[in-house]
């Protein structure tokens, strides 16, 4: 038996109409000992239908996918939907109102604590709502990122390679529909403890991306959202079909990351220069860049190489590195 949230919300779920309002986790501090933090969430409900999970600010300093949500919410009316619309634009709030990866409450990272922990820190009640809460009752989910302040991206849908063809039958034809101009599969991660990784988990058809990056407010990842959005509340059967205009889907280039090789990291400490721009196709081999040392500049810079052929779809946005650091990942095209 799992333990209960102690997050309550004064939205009802199961209520038709449009609902904007928080979730409120009790957060007891010197400046208010009855305090709570108050997540916005808003419920666009209409009847019976499927029901679609829209979320952003799981990072905070990536802003595209909370500039579509907040316009989503104050535009979507429940005539226009069929089942419901759950959104939270901003899910680990103290990141967002903060412009950072991580909470300033516990230094928590949303998108790597799933499925949480209802009596830790902040960051992982949120996610233990979510995981608990949330997902049992959703159908398709979106999970909207951007490279944060420290990488840059091409913009990109997504989804994650699951144990189910099934699932991965069905992620994919959401994937397509949603219609960015590049759509990618993870086949491999660096980490653990995702969102998506959670809602596969709970057999939702989930959906991420990366829509900017560099911590910027990019105006084309702006578009593919709110563009991609429609359409992925369309696919989900969510929005009554009088409602769409121009849904033919837009051709994507399916791309994916299918191993750790994928991945380049800073060989040294040092400041990383590197010598190929996000798009260009590198072979195996290739030099990414190399580890200058400024403290001491007669010493001989330190290359990093690719360790295989493909796109570059990520580049580190900061000059800085430490070992171990991402300094740029590939995309080859999908194979199936
Ligand atoms: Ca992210």
């Amino acid at each position: 038996m799992g333990k209960n949230t102690r997050i309550f919300t004064d939205v009802d779920y199961e209520k038709d109409g449009k609902q904007v309002g928080w979730l409120y986790l009790p957060y007891s501090v010197t400046r208010s000992a009855y305090g709570n933090i108050s997540i916005p969430i808003a419920v666009i409900k209409n009847g019976k239908g499927p029901t679609v999970f829209l979320m952003a600010g799981n990072h905070g300093d990536e802003y595209e996918g909370q500039v579509a949500l907040c316009k989503l919410i104050r535009t979507l009316e429940p005539g226009e939907v069929h089942g419901r619309v759950i959104v939270m634009p901003a899910a680990n709030l103290p990141a967002a109102l903060a412009g950072a990866r991580v909470s300033p409450l516990d230094d928590g990272n949303l998108n790597r604590v799933f499925p949480g922990d209802p009596d830790g820190s902040p960051t992982y009640a949120i996610a233990h709502y979510i995981n608990s809460v949330l997902f049992p009752m959703t159908d398709f989910y979106h999970d909207l990122h951007a490279g944060g302040s420290s990488l840059d991206y091409i913009p990109f849908a997504s989804m994650r390679k699951s144990d189910s063809p099934d699932l991965d039958a069905k992620a994919m034809a959401a994937l397509k529909a949603f219609g960015a101009p590049v759509s990618l599969v993870w086949e491999h991660t660096l980490d653990t403890g995702f969102a998506n990784a959670a809602a596969i988990q709970h057999r939702i058809v989930t959906l991420g991306g990366e829509f900017g990056g560099g911590g910027s407010v990019s105006v084309s990842g702006i578009r593919i959202v709110e563009q991609g959005i429609r359409n992925f509340l369309r696919h989900a059967g969510c929005l009554a079909a009088d409602a769409s205009a121009g849904g033919n889907q837009t051709p994507t280039r399916l791309m994916e990351v299918k191993n750790r090789h994928y991945f380049v990291l800073a060989p040294e400490a040092g400041l990383f220069e590197p010598v190929v721009e996000l798009g260009d196709n590198v072979t195996e081999g290739q030099l990414c860049g190399q580890v200058l040392f400024v403290d001491n500049p007669k010493r001989e810079p330190v290359p990093a190489y690719f360790r295989t052929a493909g796109m570059v779809i990520c580049k580190r946005r900061f000059g800085r590195v430490e070992r171990g650091d991402c300094v740029a990942h590939l995309a080859t095209d999908w194979k199936g």
